[in-house]
């Protein structure tokens, strides 16, 4: 596996892995490259003059990842002219003839991931290990969506929606990025993407590839800048679907400005929103602390816990909830976190001064309220971007948390044997549903807590995050998303004007 094979050598007493050394080696000289080199992003067309804006690596605030432009009304509007008379083009191309141009996109990706990697790393602030991951899941949308339209599409049965808008999120800058473009562009529609702010210059590598690989570059335009090019493109009746990832705060936004209008056909304009999660764990007694310990820290504390499926409340039956989680803060203690381009990170930066001073403003609430918070130590080298070390709270009930908290918070709710049903109707209410944990070694408990849990990815006995394209189709009930979810075989059905006459759901 991937994640494996560049498993960080630990810089600590257990020494750095002699296996590990020579391949780090080898990507440190690539990465070094990929350091010097100065990316930007710039929509076609965009008027001469336009100021230009940075990105910055979030791990080190003076390294200037690149340039971009931000889109004005005008760039919105010759991307939306191009991309309508581009559609009817790239409709009429073939299945199999739009699967090569994603096929051959997911050869170029693999191609270029040690370059690719280093600009992760640095506009995104990921870990090596979850760069890798990134780019390879990329691949895997490319692939699975190529394969689905190749052996289960048909021109004269499969009509687009026509024009559709993607608009995602900075967390996952390549893979949902690609996610949502491959998937539109698969099923015959045209594509204006509105990647993150944070994220432009590698959407832009994306695009880049995509058009490489084949696709019209009238296709696939890309439309960098901030939130309000995203609301002035779904707001544009020339926008007849949109693929939103992001905060459940900006779907609601979304959704409103999509009510108020119809396709020319009277049709409803399509809302595909995958957004947040208020995500829960059950252990109980009968669990293998060790497995549940190495579980939760991925879980909660991966990607420095800004991943839509990271575990935020952790229920702890009382009578191992001691050992459970004095094991957990020793673990903690252990992680590496710190600068991504020092390859014995376990744990990067968050995105921006605005999510660490969101966190931190949110720690400080809880210890407020008189809640008991457990933080590791932040190393030195994190003065010079935005980190948040990895931080336990003990909390009293579900409810008192209101919002999804986007870093590496985890919460701690014990609970006795007779609440645990109670437990679970509290994780329900929050009306979130994405993600869903439970580590038990009574089969009874299995069926009886998965029966009384409304998530979209259930996990038993393991970590919940890294759903794998095609075998854990991934997506949220409730305020966590519309569905369908992506990944999966119901994806590219609703990314056409109507379901085939022979669709069963
Ligand atoms: P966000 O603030 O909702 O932004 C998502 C995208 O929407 C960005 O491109 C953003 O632009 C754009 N946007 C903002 N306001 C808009 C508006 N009024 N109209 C149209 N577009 C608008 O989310 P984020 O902070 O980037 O991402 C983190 C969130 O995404 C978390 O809640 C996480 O749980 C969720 N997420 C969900 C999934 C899933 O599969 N369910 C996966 C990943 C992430 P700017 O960046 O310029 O503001």
């Amino acid at each position: 596996k991937p994640s494996d094979l560049f498993r960080p050598g630990r810089e600590n007493s257990r020494g750095v892995n002699s296996a590990d050394e020579g391949v780090l080696a080898r990507l440190a000289d690539t990465f070094a490259g990929a350091v010097e080199l100065s990316w930007s992003a710039t929509p076609l067309g965009a008027e001469v003059g336009t100021p230009m804006r940075e990105t910055l690596n979030p791990a080190d605030l003076s390294d200037v990842v690149g340039h971009y432009v931000e889109s004005t009304p005008e760039a919105v509007n010759v991307a939306l002219i191009a991309a309508a008379q581009a559609q009817p083009g790239w409709a009429s191309r073939s299945p199999e003839e739009r699967a090569v141009v994603l096929d051959r996109a997911s050869v170029f990706l693999e191609e270029r991931t040690p370059v690719l990697l280093g600009l992760i790393m640095r506009e995104a602030g990921k870990t090596l290990a979850n760069a890798v991951a990134e780019i390879r899941e990329a691949v895997d949308f490319l692939r699975y969506y190529a394969e689905q339209v190749r052996t289960g599409f048909s021109n004269d049965a499969h009509r687009p929606l026509g024009v559709v808008a993607c608009v995602s999120p900075w967390n996952f800058p390549l893979a949902i990025f690609m996610g949502q473009v491959s998937a539109a562009l698969a099923a015959g529609n045209v594509v204006i993407a509105k990647p993150a702010e944070e994220t432009p210059l590698i959407a832009a590598q994306a695009v880049a590839i995509l058009v490489e690989a084949g696709a019209p570059e009238d296709a696939v335009r890309l439309l960098p800048g901030s939130g309000d090019v995203g609301a002035r493109i779904v707001a544009d009746h020339r926008v007849n679907g949109v693929m939103f990832t992001g905060s459940t705060e900006v779907a609601r936004l979304i959704q409103r400005t999509l009510a108020d209008r119809v396709n020319p056909d009277g049709s409803p304009v399509t809302l595909i929103a995958e957004t947040g999660g208020q995500n829960a764990m059950i252990v109980d007694s009968s669990s293998l602390p060790e497995q549940v310990v190495q579980d939760v820290l991925t879980s909660a504390f991966d990607s420095a816990g800004q991943r839509c499926s990271a575990l935020r409340i952790l229920c702890v039956q009382e009578d191992v909830a001691d050992r459970v989680v004095e094991m957990l803060k020793g673990a903690m203690e252990e992680l590496s976190v710190g600068r991504p381009d020092r390859f014995a990170t376990d744990i990067g930066p968050v995105i921006s001064v605005e999510a660490r001073d969101g966190i931190n403003a949110h720690i400080e609430r809880m210890r407020a309220k008189g809640c008991e918070v457990f933080q590791v130590a932040l190393p030195a080298s994190c003065a010079d971007g935005f980190f948040v070390p990895p931080t336990l709270i003990e909390i009293g009930r579900v409810g008192d948390l209101k919002r999804e908290v986007f870093g590496p918070v985890l919460h701690i709710r014990r609970y006795v044997r007779e609440e645990l049903d109670a437990v679970l109707a509290a994780i329900r209410e929050t009306g979130y549903g994405l993600t869903f944990g439970l580590h038990t070694r009574i089969d009874g408990t299995i069926r009886h807590v998965t029966a009384r849990t409304d998530a979209g990815n259930i996990y038993v006995n393991r970590n919940t995050v890294g759903a794998v394209v095609g075998s854990q189709p991934f997506g949220g009930h409730g305020l966590s998303g519309t569905g369908p979810k992506a990944g999966g075989p119901l994806y590219l059905v609703r990314l056409l004007a109507q379901a085939p006459s022979d669709f069963t759901a």
